[in-house]
């Protein structure tokens, strides 16, 4: 285990670089989970990809449930629509910049 901050060595047990005191298991890039339309998986418009990355369950079966929703009560179809209007599509992965290496001579 190395720490991404100054490349040195750290304890795999330990959260923090001893060295530089960078955490090494960062958090979680989104503790807070928002709705948001799906760009890699989607069918339409992403809506059912994205409530079911929300709601941590596989988009076929939001598919599955938004379709029956269609067949046997009728209002899936507006309820996708207003879906797709008001669900911000999911920003775009930016992959975390990696920290600068120091050249000049001491
Ligand atoms: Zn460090």
């Amino acid at each position: 285990m190395f720490c991404p901050q100054c490349g040195k060595e750290a304890a795999s047990a330990a959260n923090y670089c001893s060295h530089c005191g960078t955490a090494i298991f960062p958090p979680p890039p989104r503790p807070m989970k928002k709705l948001y339309r799906s760009r890699t998986d989607r069918k339409v418009a992403g809506v059912c990809a994205g409530v079911a990355d929300y709601l941590d369950i596989d988009p076929t079966l939001v598919r599955l449930i938004w379709v029956a929703t269609v067949l046997f009560a009728g209002g899936g179809v507006l309820g996708y629509l207003i879906a797709w209007i008001v669900l911000p599509e999911e920003p775009l992965f930016v992959p975390s910049t990696v920290p600068s290496v120091q050249t000049a001579p001491r």
